[in-house]
């Protein structure tokens, strides 16, 4: 079945990013968000970030209006009963995402695909109550979905290979890079990344450094882009707070990877990242 009208559910961080790259990439897309004008406020921080590239000379102003014109916000679920490809991105809740895709099952079209851009949850889970879960897998991007290049797709038990083709196809057509991953905790590079960020946590947890001296040292002497803070900042504190504590319950709470109070005292404080403000970081 050919794939042309995408719906993103979650207008976040990566909701945001996921519809500005469908739409950009010639997708009809459309918006949705649970709470009230979040998609249509996600739409216009779509329309500034595409006037970036047109100020810095990577995008035509002809393109940049094409793209827009192909975002729409829904104002219902059932406004996406047309989609042939749903990519979920809402909040980091195994309950929360199950209710959505047993709503989004009545809904769609028989031979639309359901994606969960989840970071660290089974997808097997998610999907565990679906009637047809061969329809259903991972489809993760990583932050900001319009630059990074690789995307994990995900399969559970259930899911068919026909839909893994049908998505790393349309990964492709993204122009990015996909990957087959099995379901397993935190897939690859959520797993790998645990350590990273414990590690830093860890030294900024017994004063042995600054979390600004940590981020510089593993940028010029470990070639990483991004310290583990302003990374985390980016993610977002309480992304990245779910994504490790999911690990660390499916590893039965091994001291490996425990949760870091600090993260979590932050989290309890709203200090979320470069969303809210403030994380590690200030954004003013
Ligand atoms: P976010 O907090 O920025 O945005 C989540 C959005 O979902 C919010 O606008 C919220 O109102 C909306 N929402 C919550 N429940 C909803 C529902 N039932 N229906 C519709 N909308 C609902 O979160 P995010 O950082 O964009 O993360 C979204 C998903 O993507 C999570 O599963 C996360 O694990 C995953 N993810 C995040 C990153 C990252 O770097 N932040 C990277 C890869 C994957």
């Amino acid at each position: 079945m050919p794939i042309a009208n995408i719906a993103v559910i979650g207008a976040g961080t990566m909701g945001q990013g996921i519809a500005q790259l469908c739409a950009q990439q010639g997708y009809t897309t459309w918006l949705y968000d649970v709470q009230d004008g979040a998609a249509e406020r996600a739409r216009q921080r779509i329309a500034q970030a595409l006037d970036r590239r047109v100020a810095k000379g990577r995008m035509t102003t002809g393109d940049a209006d094409a793209a827009l014109s192909r975002v729409s916000v829904a104002d219902s679920l059932a406004e996406l009963s047309e989609a042939d490809l749903v990519v979920e991105a809402i909040v980091e809740d195994l309950a929360v995402k199950r209710a959505l895709f047993a709503e989004l099952e009545t809904l769609c079209r028989a031979d639309a695909l359901l994606c969960t851009n989840t970071s660290s949850l089974s997808v097997g889970e998610i999907a565990a109550e679906l009637h047809t879960p061969q329809r259903f897998a991972g489809l993760h991007f990583f932050n900001p979905p319009t630059a990074m290049k690789l995307v994990e797709v995900v399969s559970a038990d259930a899911t068919a290979q026909t839909t893994q083709r049908a998505l790393h196809d349309f990964a492709r057509s993204l122009g990015k890079t996909p990957v087959a991953v099995s379901d397993s905790p935190g897939f690859i590079v959520n797993r790998c990344a645990r350590p990273f960020y414990s590690e830093a946590l860890w030294l900024l947890e017994h004063g042995a450094a600054a979390a600004a001296t940590i981020d510089a040292c593993l940028k010029s002497g470990g070639g990483f882009p991004l310290g583990p803070f302003e990374l985390i900042d980016l993610v977002g504190l309480d992304i990245n707070l779910r994504a490790t504590e999911t690990v660390w319950q499916a590893f039965d709470h091994h001291p490996r990877f425990r949760p870091s109070p600090l993260v979590a005292d932050k989290v309890a404080a709203g200090q979320l990242g470069r969303k809210s403000g403030v994380g590690f970081y200030r954004y003013d």
